[in-house]
């Protein structure tokens, strides 16, 4: 599995949650058992929130040669579809994790009754027979305890059998809930006797029409970890005020070895928005072109976009695991995505708004074939040849006609390096008659060859080419932050985050020269443009009409940005 922090048993726990089960281990509680779970609900596809939950899960099983299993909480059947249970089994196999069992809430629906009919007997849960509305103003508020349901004390006999006909199809939606009989003064509200089951007349993606009761997720979750002999119930914050009822429902219903609640904190990220029904809308409305679009901070996404699954996991394990609620900044996701590209990519040449240059002096039809090494981090990546001629790109904005300061690239009269090829020196700029630049005449020096001057004589920056005959023709994809500020949730008063939708997420650049090697690049190939950036080949690309998604520039240009406006 996750071999990188599969061993850290013998030194100190890294964070709360593992040092909570050191503990429990040490003391013998659940017998020195692992048994920990994911537990999505398959209504949107996986972000990077939830990689968080799933490093963490399966991360201290395997640590612990303990047990995770991936399970559905499949219990509200209006929102819930296979199409995402598939993609949720994708994206926890690609991030490299394997379940050691597949559940399903609705597996349990008939235990799960069976539970509540057991609460029913022993007086612990009844069916109420108010509205919504009224259940809703029976609750009171933080500052005022509630009021009994004057249906709280209908008899054992009365509540199974209304229960029995709940389910056998009798009343209508909202007709009648059953709840637990806790404590309507409690000052948690989640104690104030919780409704665990509700009327629902629609089809379920896996039991069809067999129930018209659904349980509530408070009700499903705990016995479902119980019912798996989950030891670690590891979940987010929220559900702190949660545990209380969590606790109530195993300590009422299960003898033996219980499951714990342990709560940590959420990932949040700024640029994006993470909630799944947030997500949904991006998709719904069209903001984006899929759950997959490689701007979103889905699992999904930043698979199609090029990031690795090791970036992610190292990311998850970099920010670390606490209880406290913070902001986890972007730049430090594409900092694990760029560390992790680094080591492992191919680099190539691919100019994205090219400007002809003309080698006067080199003689036409003649081609080399440049020898170039493919990742100056990887020796084992080994080379490749890359055909050179009299005509070449390069790109558009290493040329100044007019040079500021402190430009080292070419202009006018001045020598510069082509990557592994000549020194080449711009003799003389040719434009249209609207003055546009259309083409560099240019010389280069034979005794260059490879790169470097045998006098000795230096040039201050190289250059990537790609020589125009040769060229294969790319559409670039160049993807930046999908929201323009770091909070998007945070709108003002009559605006939503979609006000808050960057314009320029995608821009799209056509026809881009790139070497030929490229040509065959298939689908999910991740490699090094020289000079600007990590890119991914597209699952729409084909040999012919190649398609490259940026997946991160090769340095943080928003921390730059972020420098120049602070010091101005
Ligand atoms: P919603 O977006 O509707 O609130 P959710 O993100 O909680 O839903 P679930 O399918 O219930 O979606 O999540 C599955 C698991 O992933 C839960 O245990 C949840 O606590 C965890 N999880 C969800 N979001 C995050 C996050 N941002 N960081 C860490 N864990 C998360
Ligand atoms: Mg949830």
């Amino acid at each position: 599995m996750v071999e990188d922090n599969a061993s850290t048993a013998a030194t100190a726990p890294v964070d709360f949650i593992r040092a909570i089960i050191e503990e429990d281990i040490a003391t013998g509680k659940h017998a020195g058992r692992v048994a920990t779970r994911f537990p999505p609900e398959p209504n949107g596809y996986l972000h990077i929130g939830h990689a968080k939950s799933i490093c963490l899960n399966f991360g201290v099983a395997a640590e612990r040669r303990g047990t995770c299993n991936l399970r559905f909480d499949d219990t509200n059947p209006t929102k819930e579809d296979v199409e995402y249970v598939e993609a949720i089994k994708e994206d926890v196999t690609w991030l490299g994790f394997e379940w050691s069992a597949l559940f399903y809430a609705s597996d349990y629906f008939e235990r799960l009754y069976q539970f509540a009919v057991e609460l029913i007997r022993e007086s612990k849960s009844y069916v109420d027979s108010l509205t919504a509305d009224e259940i809703r103003e029976h609750r009171g508020s933080l500052t005022e305890p509630g009021r009994n349901s004057p249906y709280r004390d209908r008899s054992v006999e009365e509540n199974l059998d209304l229960f029995a006909r709940m389910r056998a199809g009798e009343f209508e939606d909202g007709g009648h809930v059953l709840r637990a009989k806790i404590d309507m003064a409690s000052p948690n509200l989640n104690m104030r006797d919780p409704a665990l089951y509700r009327i629902r007349h629609a089809p379920h993606h896996r039991t069809g029409d067999q129930w018209c009761i659904y349980p509530m997720y408070d009700f499903a979750h705990p016995l479902s970890d119980a019912l798996e002999h989950i030891t670690h119930s590891i979940c987010t914050l929220e559900f702190e005020d949660h545990r209380p009822l969590y606790d109530w429902l195993v300590n009422n219903l299960i003898d033996g070895d219980r499951p714990q609640q342990i709560e940590f904190a959420r990932l949040n990220l700024n640029y994006t928005v993470m909630s799944k029904r947030k997500l949904l809308q991006l998709v719904q409305q069209g903001h984006v072109s899929g759950w997959d679009d490689p701007r979103m901070p889905t699992i999904s996404g930043l698979r199609r976009r090029g990031c690795t699954p090791e970036s992610i996991r190292n990311f998850c394990s970099r920010i670390g695991v606490a209880k406290k609620e913070n902001v986890i900044d972007v730049a430090q996701l594409e900092h694990s995505v760029r560390e992790d590209l680094n080591r492992r990519v191919p680099r190539v040449m691919a100019v994205l708004r090219p400007l002809k240059v003309v080698l006067t002096n080199y003689p036409a039809g003649k081609v080399e074939e440049v020898d170039v090494i493919n990742n100056p981090e990887d020796p084992a990546a080994g080379r490749r040849k890359v055909p050179f001629s009299r005509e070449l790109y390069i790109e558009r904005e290493d040329f100044r006609e007019d040079p500021p300061k402190k430009f080292f690239r070419l202009s006018p009269g001045r020598e510069v390096r082509l990557r592994c090829a000549y020194f080449i020196k711009c003799e003389n700029v040719v434009k249209d008659a609207g003055g546009n630049i259309v083409e560099l005449q240019c010389t280069y020096d034979p005794s260059t060859r490879g790169g470097d001057a045998p006098d000795g004589r230096r040039v201050k920056a190289t250059l990537h080419w790609v020589s125009t005959v040769h060229a294969a023709r790319a559409e670039v994809r160049l993807y930046d932050r999908l929201f323009s500020v770091e909070d998007p949730e945070r709108a003002p008063e009559g605006k939503t985050f979609l006000d808050h939708l960057n314009p320029s997420s995608l821009e799209i650049l056509r026809d881009c020269p790139v070497e030929p090697s490229l040509l065959t690049a298939a689908p999910g190939t991740r490699l090094q443009f020289e000079r600007i950036g990590y890119f991914a080949v597209d699952p729409d690309s084909r040999s012919g009409s190649l398609v490259f998604n940026r997946t991160v520039s090769l340095r943080d240009t928003w921390a730059r940005i972020a420098q120049k406006v602070d010091s101005a």
